[in-house]
């Protein structure tokens, strides 16, 4: 299986990497939807925010700590920001490697498109 953000989580693939911990990895996206967009992973593989289980629960909560974190650092926290998880064809998702949008600094829209 080739999985690109594996690849970045593994350090074999670039990237503008902004925080990372022992089980996950921030980095700004190839093509910014937002002055700052940037995307929270695990360091494992888990395909998608369908594909968690109950054993899964820490480690979901220590990736929205860390995009809170990552939001802090990009100086988003006072003046808002939007977490996202996309999932499936209909809900957007184009890598099949659970990742957070970390997006602000510009306005965000309701509803979403
Ligand atoms: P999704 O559409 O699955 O929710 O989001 C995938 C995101 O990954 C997209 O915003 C896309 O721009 C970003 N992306 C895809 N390939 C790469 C890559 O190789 N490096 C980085 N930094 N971002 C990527
Ligand atoms: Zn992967």
């Amino acid at each position: 299986m080739s999985c690109i953000f594996c690849g970045i989580a593994a350090g074999e693939v670039p990237s503008d990497t902004v925080a990372e911990g022992e089980d996950f990895v921030a980095f700004r996206d190839l093509q910014p939807q937002a002055a700052t967009h940037v995307l929270v992973i695990p360091r494992r593989h888990i395909s998608g925010i369908a594909d968690i289980i109950p054993k899964d629960g820490d480690l979901i909560g220590r990736l929205m700590v860390a995009a809170a974190d990552v939001a802090r650092g990009e100086g988003l926290a006072e003046g808002g920001y939007r977490l996202v998880v996309n999932q499936g064809e209909a809900g957007g998702q184009t890598v099949e490697h659970l990742h957070i949008h970390v997006l602000g600094g510009r306005q965000m829209r309701w509803p979403p498109g």
